[in-house]
């Protein structure tokens, strides 16, 4: 971290400043002075310190960062990949291509069981379905709740596809103790509350990237959840809002890549959420799998005309046999796998 002080400081101030910093923070502090203007360079663990803080000291004339704020998700510290892994077949992270899938919401002991049974047959690793939903209006289907997840652990038992679920409050957590991954929501990757809460859960956390959230700010929240002693975070990118609206969201595709680079945790797509079109999940899981993705998370649905939500954006469980084998044959191709 730079700090760039204002011109023609006193001596005193200085010194006190760079002592304020050095006992504050675990920090050493290089100093250039030159004829006007004093220059401070901060060495060491700089993620504790707050550049608000510091850019409201009087002397302050402008701080910045030369490293990235988060330090357990950042690659630099961590170069080898993290991997998720829930059962010998359930991994994400290993240079696969993890397929998670199954309807937006559980609507149905028939309905969950069914999809679970199409999607594991073509090939999916892990069931989704959402029993608590996050809906923009308070009168629309808001989820099965506790009944919802009951469905989900019968169709686990039928299939022995691991649930991958979304959690809205920490005060539903003892209702997810069979649940094998916790999915945050766009809605929630800031509820900085709840992600201290996961930092002490023992499951992996699915984090979704917020709607206008950047990729750095996708981290920071990963990094809350790391802090807290929990590591098993899977990224996912599906969408933010811009000016476009022909689709739900615009997907941003080059988040893979720099993600990859930026962090060793797992990066999935959801294409699904990204475009609210089901004839588009199918070419933007493609763009997924040749970038580099390590999943994606997919909206399979029976019926997609009478779904309870996000119907417009869910394929069928025969158009996701042929999404599977198309997304393999190119994992298989870009990866050699
Ligand atoms: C979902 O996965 O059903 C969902 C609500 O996703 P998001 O949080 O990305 O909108
Ligand atoms: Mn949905």
């Amino acid at each position: 971290m730079i700090i760039v002080l204002k011109r023609n400081q006193e001596e005193e101030k200085v010194k006190s400043f760079i002592e304020m910093l050095t006992r504050k923070y675990e920090v050493t502090v290089n100093t250039w002075v030159g004829t006007h203007s004093t220059v401070l360079g901060l060495l060491g663990d700089t993620a504790a310190v707050d550049d608000e803080y510091i850019a409201a000291q009087p002397i302050v004339e402008s701080v910045k960062r030369v490293q990235e704020p988060y330090k357990k998700a950042n690659r630099k510290f961590h170069p080898d990949d993290t991997v998720v892994r829930v059962n010998e077949n359930a991994v994400i992270g290993d240079g696969s291509l993890a397929l998670i899938a199954g309807p937006c919401s559980v609507e149905s002991r028939e309905q969950i069981c069914s999809v679970a049974a199409r999607v594991k047959a073509a090939g999916a690793t892990f069931l989704r379905g959402g029993a608590f939903k996050p809906r923009t209006s308070p009168y629309a289907f808001s989820g099965l709740k506790a009944e919802g997840l009951e469905l989900l652990k019968e169709a686990k038992a039928e299939t022995g596809l691991p649930i991958v679920t979304e959690l809205m409050s920490i005060e539903h957590l003892p209702l997810f103790e069979d649940v094998d991954v916790i999915q945050i929501g766009a809605r929630n990757m800031q509820n900085f509350e709840l992600l201290r809460e996961l930092g002490h859960v023992n499951k992996p956390i699915l984090l979704k990237r917020g709607l206008a959230n950047t990729i750095e700010e996708l981290l920071m929240s990963a990094e809350y959840i790391m802090a807290g002693g929990n590591e098993q975070v899977i990224l996912c990118e599906r969408g933010i809002r811009t000016y476009e609206t022909f689709t739900r969201n615009t997907l941003d595709i080059s988040a893979v890549p720099i993600l990859k680079r930026l962090t060793h945790l797992p990066v999935i797509i959801d294409p699904s959420h990204a475009s609210g079109i089901s004839w588009l999940v199918e070419p933007l899981a493609l763009a997924a799998a040749a970038v580099g993705a390590d999943g994606l998370i997919i909206e399979v649905h029976n019926d997609p005309s009478h779904a309870l939500c996000d119907g417009a954006q869910s394929i069928t469980p025969d158009q996701f046999d042929r999404l599977a084998e198309k997304v393999g044959a190119v994992t298989k191709t870009v990866r050699g796998l």
